[in-house]
């Protein structure tokens, strides 16, 4: 409970497995994004965490070079070794959810639409 905001949804039912998909708690389109962190001075990966909702490495220093700046890379496509030092982040695609929102209320609107149709039997 302490972790878990009531209001937030964390998309617990979008998995990994696909890129993207609607939440079917929340309705919003989800894109699954990995992304793992490496050394800025010897280029190796380092295991990396979401803190304050940052990307981050685990550890302050490089195990390898002991330097403390790092950056961000993106992965395309997810491997076993990758895994162990990626994190996932689940991204809301505001544009394909509004989409979704705007079709709905298309559809919603159609019986109204086929009501106000004049029909004529005699
Ligand atoms: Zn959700
Ligand atoms: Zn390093």
């Amino acid at each position: 409970m302490l972790f878990r905001h009531k209001k937030e949804c964390t998309h617990t039912k979008v998995t990994p497995e696909k890129d993207a998909c609607y939440c079917p708690d929340c309705g919003k389109y989800i894109e699954n994004k990995w992304y793992l962190t490496r050394c800025s001075c010897c280029n190796i990966k380092r295991k990396s965490i979401i803190k304050f909702g940052q990307i981050m490495p685990e550890t302050k220093y490089c195990p390898n070079c002991g330097a403390e700046n790092y950056y961000t890379e993106r992965i395309k496509s997810i491997n076993f070794i990758d895994i162990n030092f990626a994190v996932l982040v689940k991204e809301i695609n505001e544009e394909r959810s509004k989409n979704r929102t705007q079709s709905w209320l298309d559809r919603e609107n159609e019986p109204i639409k086929l009501i106000g149709i004049k029909m004529s039997f005699n």
